[in-house]
């Protein structure tokens, strides 16, 4: 299992990165994890457009989301014909809201996609495995846990402090981890971890590596990962694009 990271930028595209979206690659089956705003663009420097087997989205927060749009358009309109419907796995409610956010009055996201809701526990995806349970954030959003080839990768999507992540985390290879908020006093609660909270999470986890993601461009990248490592000394790295993990 090979985990590329296309965008990590947090709740915005920044400069130098898409919003939050990931790739899974397997050898033989290719999985998005989150396709945010802008990431469509370069998901295509990884992988073929049309070589997705499926994609599994956090939340409906235009910043793991909203490239669903242009992504169907992809496959309504590819010139070889429409390509078959693919598996997207999602909180409930997902193809209503993305149907919205296209406007498309032809061909739509339920001739794209086949919409599977989320739940809490355990599912098979191709050959990957992967666990969910909700995290703390405004909208229902799933953390992850992906298990295959004996490997394991755990990954925060959005969240507040909460045991669920450190239950999904628990000794996996890493943790790719939201980061979003510098350390202050008045940040609000339930809806992002600070770099601290982040290296905290994965201490308790006992994760073999921490990745810090979905940092926000007006943060100081440099202190973010400072505060982290003062919680967790194990190996820390920030994402970048096209990093590859676990590969
Ligand atoms: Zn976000
Ligand atoms: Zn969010």
């Amino acid at each position: 299992m090979q985990v590329t990271v296309v965008g990590w930028a947090g709740s915005y595209p920044g400069p130098t990165s898409p919003a939050s979206c990931y790739l899974i690659d397997t050898g033989d089956f290719r999985l998005l994890l989150d396709l945010g705003s802008g990431a469509l663009g370069a998901a295509q420097q990884y992988t073929g457009l049309a070589d997705i087997d499926a994609v599994v989205l956090s939340h409906l927060h235009a910043d793991h989301c909203l490239d669903m749009c242009g992504y169907s358009v992809f496959r309504n309109y590819h010139p070889a014909g429409p390509l078959a419907p693919l598996p997207v796995h999602a909180p409930r409610g997902a193809a209503e809201r993305l149907s919205r956010a296209l406007g498309s009055e032809h061909l739509g996201m339920t001739d794209a996609f086949m919409f599977s809701d989320l739940e809490p526990g355990t599912i098979e995806i191709g050959p990957l495995r992967i666990t969910t349970r909700h995290m703390n954030h405004p909208v229902e959003t799933f953390g992850f846990r992906i298990e295959h080839g004996g490997k394991v990768l755990a990954y925060s999507a959005d969240t507040g402090p909460t045991d669920e992540l450190v239950t999904l985390a628990q000794g996996a290879d890493v943790l790719l981890s939201e980061a979003s908020f510098a350390e202050g006093p008045d940040q609000p609660p339930n809806l992002h971890l600070t770099a601290r909270q982040a290296g905290e999470h994965a201490a308790r986890a006992e994760v073999g590596e921490l990745v810090l993601t979905h940092l926000v461009a007006w943060n100081d990248a440099a202190a973010s990962l400072e505060e982290a490592a003062a919680a967790f000394g194990g190996p820390l790295r920030q994402a970048s694009c096209g990093l590859r993990l676990l590969g």
